[in-house]
């Protein structure tokens, strides 16, 4: 029999925007390549039936314990597991090689420790988890001996262009930005924003909650600390320029003054297909740069004065401790309250920056202190809403 070499990947948040493209890399991939493994997701258990069958997976793991039995009789024969420890079990699992984390939030935060205590490698795409905790868990893969591969386009840009190269020669890391649907917008407009106005991104398509955070540009400030644990650099050597095209989705500036950027079409089946088949090179169904069509590629300075997202990200990052766990947790609860409605588009930045203010003395950096410390964060971020 022909020994298998590719992955068997576990998808945590299966019924997402990055596990559909998760699910496209498979198919296109085939199983030569990559065989799913288990499948985990939060709510839509028709959808994860559905998926499990298509790749006949036997272990899946809902998170709402109430669709559990309904999961079941969908899937005879089936190891169905629910809530936080079906997500631990599937984290876990003896025959993964692999735990691609998709998971919106910082559910996932166990489940990877889990992983990599179990041995597992990691492609993450969940970079709310790396904002709160990238230290604890850059410092547990690298003793474990496990592998972190970053799925967030920026991410695996940068990890391309820093292979072969010498850490010590970086001096900068620049990610780029779309800039969101609010790039050209006067300040004074943000205010009146709508919903369906911050869902309409102008490049990729994505989750609610990242699009809301791409149009506040929380999104790039959480990449930026994201940045700094996967790769070992400190903030200061963090970078943002906004590209409108996103077509460079990264760049790495070293010593000597050259840069190195990563170019390809708008889909995350790109970086996702990297994480599964690193080090090796696949074909992909994508389609091909073709650089007379683009013609050109612009780049402008990010809008702080607008945007306080980037500024607020920087403080936390350099700050260290708890304080980017604390800029993490407000701003989702004030996306969240954005979403229905009950906060204005730019008091999301205001209520994240009073929330810091409240616990910038919060001292510590173990999980317990990390977890206190979001928790508190959450509160405070609740009562400022009212405010
Ligand atoms: P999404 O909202 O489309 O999907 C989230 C997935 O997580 C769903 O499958 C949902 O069922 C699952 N989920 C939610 N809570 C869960 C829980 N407690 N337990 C198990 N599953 C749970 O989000 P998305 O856009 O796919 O983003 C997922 C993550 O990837 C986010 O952290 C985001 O920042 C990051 N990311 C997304 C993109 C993108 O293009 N969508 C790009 C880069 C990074
Ligand atoms: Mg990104």
């Amino acid at each position: 029999m022909k020994e298998f070499t590719g992955k068997r990947v576990v998808i945590l948040g299966s019924t997402g925007s990055i596990g559909e493209s998760a699910l496209k890399v498979a198919r296109e991939l085939g199983p030569d390549q990559m065989q799913v493994v288990g499948l985990a997701a939060g709510t839509r258990h028709e959808e994860l039936a559905a998926q499990a069958k298509e790749f006949g997976v036997r272990d899946v793991c809902i998170y709402d314990e109430s669709r559990r039995s309904a999961l079941e009789e969908l899937l005879p024969g089936g190891n169905v597991s629910a809530g936080a420890e079906g997500l631990m079990e599937l984290a876990t699992l003896a025959n993964a090689d692999m735990i691609l984390v998709s998971i919106v939030g910082t559910a996932g935060l166990l489940p990877t420790l889990a992983a990599i205590e179990a041995g597992k490698d990691l492609a993450i795409a969940s970079k709310e988890i790396l904002v709160m905790a990238g230290e604890i868990v850059m410092t547990a893969a690298r003793e474990k001996g496990v592998n972190v591969l970053p799925v967030d386009s920026e991410h695996n840009a940068i990890f391309q262009c820093l292979e072969g190269q010498r850490g010590d020669s970086i001096s900068r890391l620049i990610l780029t930005a779309s800039g969101g649907p609010f790039r050209t917008w006067e300040k004074e407009k943000l205010a009146h924003v709508t919903l369906a106005q911050a869902l309409k991104h102008p490049t990729w398509s994505m989750g609610q909650k990242i699009t809301i955070d791409s149009a506040t540009m929380f999104n790039k400030g959480l990449e930026m600390i994201e940045a700094r644990w996967l790769f070992g650099v400190g903030m200061e050597k963090v970078d943002v320029i906004v590209h409108p095209q996103s077509i460079v989705h990264s760049m790495v500036e070293y010593l000597d003054g050259s840069v190195l950027a990563q170019l390809s079409t708008t889909d995350m089946c790109f970086p996702i297909q990297y994480a599964v088949t690193w080090p090796a090179r696949c074909p992909t169904g994508l389609k091909p740069l073709d650089f007379a069509e683009l013609a050109k590629l612009e780049f402008e300075a990010a809008r702080e004065d607008a945007f306080p997202a980037v500024r607020l990200a920087r403080e936390a990052g350099l700050a260290g401790g708890c304080l980017p766990a604390v800029l993490n947790a407000a701003n989702e609860v004030a996306v969240d309250a954005f979403v229905q409605g009950r906060l204005g588009f730019t008091r999301i930045a205001e209520v994240v920056e009073s929330t810091m203010e409240k616990l910038a003395s919060h001292q510590g950096q173990t999980l317990e202190e990390i977890l206190a410390a979001d928790t508190r964060a959450r509160e405070l971020a609740q009562k400022a809403l009212a405010v």
